[in-house]
């Protein structure tokens, strides 16, 4: 098990736990240094890093980056930012006022395919924050129109299906750059989850790289073992440090807990290797 748990929402983006109880329930499962990545928002890092000093754990002031790259969405997480850059926060106000025109639009298609109200309850679940995907998804399956939130993305929400609206999110070097202007650390999000050839994927690792990008997610809540040695292989092969996150989003998602992560295999650069307990804090 590793001490490190460096991908995670709250309620500032996608999870179901506000920043206060996502730090306490990675205390008790035994995360000693959690990263906060809610997706396009760092809006929840202060809160959360006053929870973690109160129970002397790290927190790492992070962010989740939607990014289309080469027609298909990829996620950069971005760890140890300076939240208050005003590029970065930017950029991510730019993604942010995106989603809220997607939101719409894809409230508007539901419509038509005779599901009413599904922007207004989407915007209710969000409780003021960014409205993703996945509030659309749980306003759809508490009205009956799906089973569970896998089963309303595959019916609803995916390319070619009535609610899907494609992405115009950042570019994969704006996104680097931002992060790095930050101060931070970009790291490819869920590599495995892009079912992408092995020759798209390389592209894409060497496209981050030359951008500045650090780091690769190898073990990660949504990767089978086989994966994660994969990703583990693609790590070395380009000289990239490896990092590691359940992507948690709350307690609902029973599939992927806290505390839980496999350790890096054998030969991987963990991306905190050179981080100081002063820097675990910022
Ligand atoms: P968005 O960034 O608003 O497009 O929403 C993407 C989020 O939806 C991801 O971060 C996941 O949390 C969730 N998601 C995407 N695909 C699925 C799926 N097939 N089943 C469940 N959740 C999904
Ligand atoms: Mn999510
Ligand atoms: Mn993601
Ligand atoms: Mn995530």
């Amino acid at each position: 098990m590793t001490h490190f748990d460096l991908h995670s929402h709250s309620t500032a983006s996608d999870g179901t736990l506000t920043p206060t109880e996502l730090v306490r329930h990675a205390h008790d499962a035994g995360v000693g240094t959690l990263a906060l990545t809610d997706h396009d928002t760092t809006e929840g890092v202060s809160e959360a890093r006053r929870a973690a000093a109160r129970l002397d754990m790290g927190l790492i002031a992070g962010v989740e980056i939607s990014v289309t790259w080469s027609g298909q969405t990829v996620h950069i997480v971005g760890l140890n930012l300076d939240t208050k850059h005003a590029r970065l926060e930017e950029g991510l106000a730019g993604l942010r006022q995106f989603r809220d025109w997607r939101a719409r639009a894809i409230g508007r298609r539901l419509e038509n395919a005779s599901i009413p109200g599904a922007y207004e309850g989407a915007l209710a679940l969000s409780n003021g924050h960014l409205v993703s995907r996945t509030h659309f998804a749980r306003f759809l399956v508490a009205n009956g129109h799906a089973k569970d939130v896998r089963d309303v993305f595959k019916r609803y929400l995916v390319n070619g299906k009535p609610g899907h609206v494609a992405g115009e999110w950042a570019r994969l070097n704006d996104a680097v750059d931002w992060i790095r202007e930050a101060g931070g650390q970009a790291v490819i999000a869920h590599p495995a989850r892009y079912r992408m050839t092995r020759t798209k994927l390389h592209k894409l690792i060497k496209m981050f790289r030359d951008a500045g990008g650090e780091a690769l997610e190898v073990v990660s809540g949504s990767h089978s073992r086989d994966e994660t040695y994969t990703m583990a292989r693609h790590a070395k092969d380009f000289g990239l440090l490896c990092s590691a996150g359940s992507d948690y989003h709350g307690p609902e998602n029973p599939w992927i807990e806290m505390g839980c992560l496999d350790a890096l295999p054998p030969g991987c650069k963990p991306i905190w290797y050179d981080w100081s307990p002063v820097a675990k804090v910022r």
